[in-house]
């Protein structure tokens, strides 16, 4: 038997039904926010990500699915969303049209992690970029979004984590400061830790490695304290606004997140209802980026956030919300034509769903699929009925049901809605 790949999930209707539902209302929101969704494609150039995520992190290293295409070029599968959609904004020149830009995205990304509940191989993020404006109302914006999405889908127990991690040219020193305070304790770090220490010491602090953390938390420095005063005055007024908008934060200096490209202000959302893989979203600043990458130089922030977390914090990975309005219960073959152009023009006249059996089942189990369809009316043609053309309506919720003539059903349906 040939099975799905490790770390990714079939989808049945069910599963797509509660995605839709919030797909739909993530737009809805987005949009009132001034954000238009953007489509990038899903495999893009290899570089694309070694210089936006950074050559030295676990997502580049040995995350990514890459393979060489036919002409002898490196392709990706995307790991995330950020680095495609400002290279689509630097390939487009946007910058000469527009000030600002604001864009949401939703779809999969792919990252060859050990999958666990809440971490897949292909997973689902939304999330948005701001590409444009380098004042922390626009952080706040965007850090405010991302809270009140969570609380529209009724996530309680949220915990909103900000930290600054100043301008690129303050990272030098703290990294070099990093490195000598944590030198002395090596030979407690396997070698994975050493190389990141080595390569990319800021990496050091998202270790779970709880021994390590302990060695960070009593001797490493704070990025904190290495940060600019104008990136300190930022930062206060995200907060100043964060509080005038009752969003709860905790600032938490060992915050870093994984990924290079951020700069100044970095956050990320918690959820007690997760588990072990507790964050629902993360983002940041990323000033650099856009230059970085051949553009022009434009700040730009953004969050992205786990379609699948989002799901296991509301709770809706096992319900039931199939549905239809109308389910046709007949046994008599010689008027199953007739039966499905019936089905065919309450659709188009009443514009409500309607289903129509076609195991030809018995009465007793088409009934039955109706009640798991959470059907809410059945039109039931009875042999002894159709004597005199008539047809039962049954009420499923409340249970009775009424004799008709087969002419008058839409209209009894007409009266009804
Ligand atoms: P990141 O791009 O690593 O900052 O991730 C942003 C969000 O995407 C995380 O907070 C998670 O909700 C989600 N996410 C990241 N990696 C995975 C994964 N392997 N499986 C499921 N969700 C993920």
């Amino acid at each position: 038997m040939i099975k799905s790949i490790k770390g990714t999930k079939d989808l049945l209707p069910t599963d797509v039904f509660n995605i839709q539902d919030i797909e739909k209302h993530l737009v809805q929101f987005l949009s009132i926010h001034g954000y238009g969704e953007i489509r990038t494609p899903i495999f893009e150039s290899t570089e694309l990500f070694a210089r936006s995520v950074g050559e030295h992190t676990d997502i580049v290293n040995k995350e990514m699915y890459t393979w060489i295409d036919q002409n002898g070029q490196s392709l990706t599968l995307r790991p995330e969303m950020t680095a495609s959609v400002i290279r689509a904004y630097i390939q487009k020149q946007i910058w000469k049209s527009e000030p600002i830009s604001k864009y949401f995205y939703i779809g999969p990304a792919f990252r060859r992690e050990r999958p666990q509940k809440g971490r897949l191989r292909q997973f689902h993020q939304f999330g948005v970029e701001s590409i444009g404006s380098d004042n922390p109302e626009q952080d706040a914006e965007v850090i405010s979004m991302a809270y009140n999405i969570y609380k529209m889908f009724g996530i309680e127990k949220l915990s909103v984590n900000i930290n600054s991690l100043g301008s690129i040219d303050c990272r030098q020193k703290y990294s070099n400061d990093l490195k000598e305070s944590l030198k002395k304790f090596k030979n407690d770090f396997n070698e994975s830790e050493i190389k990141r220490l080595e390569n990319n010491p800021l990496r050091i602090l998202d270790t779970k490695n709880k021994k390590i953390r302990k060695i960070i938390e009593e001797n490493a420095p704070s990025i904190f304290n290495y940060i600019s005063n104008d990136d300190k005055k930022h930062f206060d007024m995200i907060k100043k606004i964060l509080n005038e908008l009752n969003i709860p934060y905790i600032h938490d200096q060992g915050l870093v997140r994984g990924l290079d490209y951020y700069t100044k202000t970095v956050f990320e959302i918690t959820s007690d209802a997760l588990g072990a893989q507790d964050a629902l979203c993360g983002g940041g600043r990323y000033d650099n980026l856009v230059e970085n990458l051949g553009g022009k130089s434009v700040p730009a922030i953004g969050f992205a956030a786990g379609l699948e977390r989002l799901l296991i914090a509301m709770n809706l990975e096992n319900e039931e919300n199939m549905f239809t309005d109308i389910y046709i219960v007949n046994q008599e073959t010689q008027i199953i034509p007739q039966i499905m152009n019936l089905a065919d023009i309450i659709r188009k006249e009443l514009g409500v769903s309607v289903y129509v059996d076609s195991l030809r089942r018995s009465m007793k189990s088409q009934l039955r699929h109706a009640d798991k369809l959470n059907a809410k009316y059945c039109i039931i043609f009875d042999y002894e009925k159709l004597k005199t053309e008539k047809v039962y309506i049954k009420n499923m919720n409340e249970n009775e049901q009424q004799i008709i003539h087969v002419e008058k059903i839409i209209s009894y349906f007409e009266q009804d809605s």
